[in-house]
């Protein structure tokens, strides 16, 4: 009966075409290509870029072209010199979301996806919605011909990252899991999940779950007996702790159980946009204490503004904070936002930073070193 409805809901919306609700989505304020000055310019292309949030694969999009809606594709990332890209898996967000209180009742994505064409599988689990994404990234890093690798180990880190001294035009991703309802309950699935390649879990995204309170939740509690389970089991397996949009109970609760850096992969910070989507200073503090990151989105609700400079005094406040050291990128491109620019676009970052007095060492640093520093520690050897 369910899938007999969505069959109808999916003929209906092929009528629009399968890119519609993409380019309604993921709007780019200004196309590119975009100024940047020779000074930005020059920096931009002798750094490490890495973003640590993309949700690119929750979209019918072929990313192995250069592709005119969204902002990241395998060609516009080599043009943006972005080293790894993060890429996230959402499998569940609710038709009504608000960044203060959301009931887990109803699922878009499963709309989506029906209208998408993906497997039948997928409409009614959210581990498959999972496995399904992490498969498309690595078909496309297998028909990349070495242009796309996926990160999942220090080895592999270690190997890309010598690669890229030799030159060549490449890119690498990491998977990431957007909220732990994709277990399903059930812990046994984080093998799944690892085993399918994903290396970095948030445990939850815009409703509280089975593992924990979200930020934009109901209850908004801490972490529950399985969160503290899969807290454990994530570090026991080299698996990277984000908590992004996790409720104030879950952050304390999961930095007191951590023994490895924690990071938030997308947020904005209240020091700049005071927000219940955003960390407070002693939040800010506590995750940089673990020795990890936070990744500055480059949405409004992230930065209270919608360009470049808006983006560089969140990330110049949180490095004056708990130092540069702790401050990374999180654009949350492709995650149906509207952003300034698309991922070509990074110079206008560099720029902003150096317009703000910001030094090219902790340019360095919070453009992809801190997140790669990370990754290093926190992946299975
Ligand atoms: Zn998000």
């Amino acid at each position: 009966m369910v899938a007999a409805a969505f069959a109808v809901l999916a003929s209906l919306l092929d009528l629009f075409g399968p890119t519609i609700f993409d380019r309604a989505a993921n709007r780019v304020d200004e196309d590119p290509p975009y100024a940047v000055s020779a000074r930005g310019r020059a920096l931009h292309e002798d750094l490490f870029v890495v973003d640590m949030h993309a949700d690119s694969l929750l979209w019918e999009r072929d990313l192995s072209d250069r592709l005119d809606h969204g902002s990241v594709d395998i060609p516009r990332l080599i043009e943006g010199n972005v080293a790894i890209q993060s890429f996230f898996i959402v499998t569940k967000t609710p038709w009504l979301t608000t960044i203060d209180e959301t009931s887990p009742d109803s699922d878009a994505i499963t709309t989506l996806i029906v209208a998408q064409d993906w497997p039948e599988k997928t409409w009614t689990s959210l581990l498959e919605r999972a496995l399904y994404q992490a498969s498309r990234l690595h078909e496309l890093a297998e028909k990349s011909q070495g242009r796309l690798r996926v990160l999942k180990s220090k080895a592999d880190l270690q190997r890309y990252r010598e690669a890229r001294k030799q030159g060549g035009a490449a890119i690498a991703g990491i998977l990431g899991v957007e909220g732990a309802h994709v277990l399903e309950g059930d812990l046994g699935n984080l093998k799944k999940l690892y085993d399918a390649g994903v290396r970095i879990v948030a445990p939850t995204h815009f409703f509280d779950n089975e593992v924990g309170g979200s930020a934009h939740g109901v209850d908004k509690g801490g972490l529950s007996d399985l969160g503290r389970k899969m807290v454990i089991e994530m570090e026991e397996r080299g698996m990277l702790l984000d908590l992004a949009h996790a409720s104030p109970a879950v952050i304390d609760d999961a930095v007191a159980i951590a023994s490895r850096p924690v990071i938030v992969s997308h947020t904005g910070v209240r020091g700049t946009c005071d927000n219940n989507r955003n960390l407070s200073d002693t939040q800010l503090r506590t995750i940089a204490a673990t020795g990890g990151v936070v990744g500055i989105g480059y949405w409004k609700t992230a930065v209270c503004g919608k360009d470049a400079a808006s983006i560089a005094r969140a990330i110049v406040y949180a490095a004056n904070l708990v130092g540069a050291e702790h401050v990374a990128l999180g654009s949350d491109f492709d995650g149906a936002v509207p952003v300034p620019f698309d991922t070509t676009g990074l110079g206008l970052v560099v720029d902003a930073l150096l317009d703000q007095g910001m030094n090219n060492e902790d340019i360095r640093l919070v453009m992809g070193e801190n997140a790669a520093r990370v990754f290093a520690e926190a992946l299975p050897d």
